[in-house]
Order: structure tokens, then C-alpha cells, then sequence
């Protein structure tokens, strides 16, 4: 991926070789559509950068791993039978990792993951899972249908998304001014919206606070729920996306974004500037993205 014969100048020599911790949280059971694809990615680019990035799994019944460890986590999407079971092992470390986002902790969460973040989870089959109710969001399945012949159907959001990014990036982020639209790929029924007056009968209440500005605007796609044309949410160094595929190979900006903020987190201000790294392979890959339709 990232090309590294270019000898990029990593950061300002007071960080060369500094290490970062990541946890990728239930990889076990929340890994779908390549969604570990993004811990790799972000190894890459730390590599690239001059940085060393740990990276460990945290998984059900496993609390002595504490979030407190860590300077990045990242949580995958799944299936809402692998939601459930991760949303109870979740909900007892609700504070932990409420603390460590107040502090500034650095989080990337995709689609099934990211809704779990929110007030709660109800499935196509009516039936509710509590979320942490870290983002004022809330995600309603569209009912289960039956075809004219019985079939089950269920009205999933599924295709290539375009968007344009709404979060801001770093000043010290390269890409910034330079590179301003999120691509992926989404797969969901869920769909999500502010809290509380949101229903699926296309009254979405799109209500804007501190707890859960979007990530970008939908150019192409569904996004969080296919009408208040907003994709994923941000808040503080917490990033909740709807796109898989996976999400940060793509997206280059956003994953040097989640390394600048982590940076941040564990040594304070970055003395220099995070410079920037050869992404040709990434690059290419974004293009190809924004021409899919
Ligand atoms: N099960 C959830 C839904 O269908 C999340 C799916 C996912 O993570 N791709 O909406």
C-alpha cells in the first residue's frame, strides 16, 4: 500500500520511532466486510510516518485489557446476532470507555459498531438492543417484509457511497484543503438518526448537537438513514462511519486525521509538522471509488 521507498521525512525528529497503541475491540465477533482492513491500514501509515503502531485485540470477558491502554480503538461492523452479544459485554464498560473518549482517546467505529455507540439498536424484527448512548443517535431497522410469495425481504441500504467530509481536519493534517470527500461501501438496514423524535416513517429529525455532528454530507449513497443526507457522526476523537470495504485504504486523510489525534492524546501538542507521505496507492483507489456508481 503505502509506498515507502520515497523516504518520506517522518515527523520532527522528537518523535521518530514513537509508538501508539491500538485495540481492535471485538474483533471476534465485529469484522465484516473487510473491515480489519483499517487496523492494517493504519499500521501502514504509522510506518510511513516514522511511528510504530501496537496493535492488540480486546474481546468479549476480557476487562483486565483496559481501554485506559490504549490511544486508538477501533470497533467493527457485524451481524445483529453479533451485536447483541457484543452489546452486553459493551454496556459493563460503558464509563471506561466514555472516560477515555472524554479524554481524547482516538476511535474509529464502522456501521454495526458505531451503532451500538448510540441510545439503542432495534433490528428488523422489532427486537431493541441498548446501546452505550455515547452519540445522541438512535437506528431503527425497516421491518421485515414478505414477498407476494411469502419470501422474507428485508430493505437494506446497500451501494458505493460518495460524501463530502463535514469534520474538520487537523492544521497539521496534509491533506487538509486538499482532499475533502469519504468513500466506501455500504451494507446496512439499520438506519440512524437523532435522537429522540426520529421514527422510520420518514420523519428522520436530523437534530444536529455536540453528541452527534455527522462525519460528511452524502454526495452518492444512503448514509446513516437515505433522507437527512448525512453520513456517519463525530465526536470529539471519535469517528463513526457507515462504510466498509474497508474504510481508511480509501481514505487516507481520515486515517492520518485518527493518528494526529492520537498523537495528541498521548504526548500532547505535535512539535512539527506531520508530514506528508507518498499516498499514490491510495489515492488511486479513492479516484476509482469517486467514478463508481
Ligand atoms: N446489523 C446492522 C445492520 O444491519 C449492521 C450491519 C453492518 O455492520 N454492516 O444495520
Amino acid at each position: 500500500m503505502t509506498k515507502t521507498n520515497s523516504s518520506p521525512k517522518p515527523l520532527a525528529e522528537g518523535f521518530r520511532g514513537s509508538k501508539l497503541r491500538l485495540a481492535h475491540i471485538y474483533s471476534a465477533h465485529l469484522n465484516i466486510y473487510g473491515d480489519r482492513g483499517n487496523v492494517i491500514s493504519l499500521v501502514r501509515r504509522a510506518e510511513a510516518h516514522g511511528l510504530t503502531l501496537e496493535v492488540e485485540d480486546i474481546n468479549i470477558g476480557e476487562p483486565e485489557k483496559s481501554f485506559k491502554n490504549y490511544d486508538i480503538l477501533f470497533i467493527g461492523g457485524g451481524q445483529d446476532k453479533q451485536q447483541e452479544l457484543v452489546a452486553t459485554d459493551l454496556l459493563k464498560r460503558r464509563n471506561e470507555l466514555s472516560d477515555c473518549l472524554e479524554a481524547g482517546l482516538a476511535m474509529l467505529a464502522i456501521c454495526g459498531g458505531y451503532q451500538l455507540l448510540g441510545h439503542y439498536y432495534i433490528n428488523s424484527h422489532g427486537e431493541k438492543t441498548p446501546g452505550l448512548a455515547i452519540i445522541d443517535v438512535v437506528t431503527e431497522s425497516a421491518p421485515e417484509k414478505s414477498s407476494a410469495i411469502g419470501i422474507k425481504q428485508l430493505d437494506r441500504l446497500i451501494g458505493n457511497v460518495v460524501a463530502e467530509l463535514v469534520v474538520e481536519l487537523s492544521d497539521e493534517n496534509s491533506f487538509k484543503g486538499k482532499l475533502n470527500t469519504l468513500v466506501g461501501f455500504e451494507n446496512h438496514s439499520g438506519r440512524t438518526g437523532s435522537l429522540p423524535q426520529h421514527s422510520t416513517k420518514s420523519t428522520i429529525s436530523s437534530q444536529i448537537t455536540s453528541r452527534n455532528k455527522p462525519l460528511a454530507k452524502i454526495i452518492r449513497g444512503h448514509g446513516n438513514n437515505g433522507e437527512d443526507g448525512y453520513e456517519g457522526a463525530n465526536y470529539k476523537n471519535l469517528f463513526c462511519s457507515y462504510l466498509h470495504g474497508s474504510l481508511l485504504p480509501k481514505n487516507p486523510h481520515l486515517a492520518d486525521e485518527i493518528l494526529i489525534r492520537a498523537l495528541k492524546y498521548r504526548y500532547g501538542e505535535l512539535p512539527g509538522v506531520f508530514t506528508h507521505v507518498d499516498s499514490e496507492f491510495e489515492m488511486a483507489a479513492h479516484k476509482k471509488a469517486l467514478a463508481l456508481h
